[in-house]
């Protein structure tokens, strides 16, 4: 994989002549690059993907239109140029570095291109986002072990954590037609639950309505059915990542889930944010990854050198929420949480090459969930179920309210950036998502 001493995309010193782009904390400076797929809000016109950059988005049909791409990654770029990101995905990873090469030239501060480019801008306040990619398939890994650990406490006192959990990174198969992008509203499920106490099951509206706070991952580079993708290479399949929302129904899930695990309770919404930052973007973010203490050492199938160097992903998360009476009196969301992927129990690599040790096709576009993602601390817990002791100790909030579990109008606000010294600072953008009351 190309890394920053190769073609000086991620150096820090990069400025563009987008000036917003140049802002410090802004989630997209030129450093970053993420690909979405957008459109003018309010005019009849179809998606087509884009570049952020700043507070603007480049339109990749609108920029390969004009010229401003080398012979080189002409191909990349047109594959791009669609509604859709799946056809660059598909492309491999040498297709990506060098679009990617091609945005960083045309974007940055003395590129020949500023003039004919500044027309291929639009203002991301004026565009409506939507998928940036087909999703064939998604699934949803279960892959911190102070989440799981915590979870299973609720769960199972006497028996947190599964013999399982420390040989293979734990998942299930989720439903992709229910994933939706930022900012859609999230209709409060419908199911069956089984009130403690009770003979008979209920069916109405969940009670206990929760987020997790996810990373997404996108595989771009698929395999054919029958074939395994091996750990040293796997990092090569994967297009980038996104922040995720599994929206979960936990009194629904507490009752439905033995013995086959979730259904209902977790594939009613699915939010993601729009940008996806690539592999390439996140390299100065890599991490050491280990296993210390008395955990096993990963199995040789989900092992390989690089992992002790540079396995982990030094990724920043924060949930926030906006109740509908902040909303109303104009007060701030408060934060709920903050983590780090970096503490991620199984990386990115290891989920790949275990969801294809059996030869489990994976599609362009496809999604992974990387479970909620949980530090050490009680605070950093990833989800309601965990801050408030399943509901046990509701939060009280700056004006009053209190929560145990999410109510109609609630807004949740999932965040993601990548912040070091000697490094350009890249965000993710929000993933977020506003609790509508059920149906009748
Ligand atoms: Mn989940």
């Amino acid at each position: 994989m190309t890394g920053s001493a190769h073609d000086g995309t991620h150096d820090p010193k990069l400025r563009s002549w987008v000036a917003s782009a140049n802002e410090p904390g802004s989630d997209f400076p030129v450093q970053n690059l993420p690909f979405g797929s957008f459109r003018r809000r309010g005019r009849d016109e179809t998606l087509r993907c884009g570049v952020a950059i700043g507070d603007r988005i480049l339109d990749i049909g609108a920029a390969l239109a004009a010229g401003a791409f080398p012979p080189q990654a002409e191909r990349a770029a047109a594959a791009a140029a669609g509604p859709v990101l799946n056809a660059l995905m598909e492309l491999g990873p040498g297709a990506w570095s060098l679009l990617r090469a091609a945005f960083s030239h045309a974007l940055r501060e003395g590129s020949p291109h500023e003039r004919e480019l500044e027309a291929a801008l639009v203002p991301m306040a004026a565009a409506e986002l939507a998928l940036p990619m087909d999703v064939g398939d998604y699934t949803d890994f279960y892959a911190s072990i102070y989440h799981a650990t915590a979870v299973g406490a609720l769960l199972r006192p006497d028996e947190p954590l599964l013999p399982n959990y420390k040989w293979l990174p734990v998942a299930y198969h989720g439903r992709a037609s229910t994933v939706v992008i930022s900012g859609s509203g999230v209709r409060r499920p419908v199911g069956q639950t089984m009130p403690s106490g009770a003979q008979t099951p209920f069916v109405g509206p969940s009670k206990r309505l929760d987020y997790e706070l996810e990373v997404g991952i996108v595989v771009g580079v698929p395999n054919a059915l029958g074939d395994r993708v091996a750990i040293e290479g796997a990092e090569r399949h994967l297009f980038g990542l996104c922040l995720l929302n599994d929206w979960s129904a936990r009194d629904v899930q507490g009752w439905e889930y033995r013995p086959l695990g979730p259904f209902l309770a977790k594939n009613f919404a699915t939010t993601i944010s729009p940008w996806i930052v690539t592999m390439e973007a996140l390299e100065p973010y890599r991490a050491g990854w280990q296993r210390n203490g008395d955990d096993p050492q990963p199995l040789p199938y989900l092992d390989c050198a690089d992992l002790r160097t540079r396995g982990a992903i030094d990724l920043q998360l924060e949930v926030r929420l906006e109740t509908a009476a902040m909303r109303a009196a104009g007060q701030a969301p408060v934060q709920l949480s903050r983590s780090n992927f970096r503490d991620c129990y199984w990386t990115v690599s290891q989920m790949l090459a275990h969801h294809t040790v059996n030869g489990c096709a994976l599609r362009s576009g496809d999604l992974f969930g990387s479970g909620t993602q949980s530090g050490p601390a009680p605070e950093e817990a990833g989800s309601l179920l965990e801050l408030t002791q399943a509901g046990r100790r509701p939060l009280v909030l700056p004006n009053g309210e209190r929560r145990a579990f999410l109510e109609d109008g609630d807004r949740v606000m999932l965040r993601g950036w990548c912040e070091k010294r000697g490094a350009a600072r890249i965000g993710f953008g929000e993933a977020s998502g506003t609790i509508l009351p059920a149906r009748a």
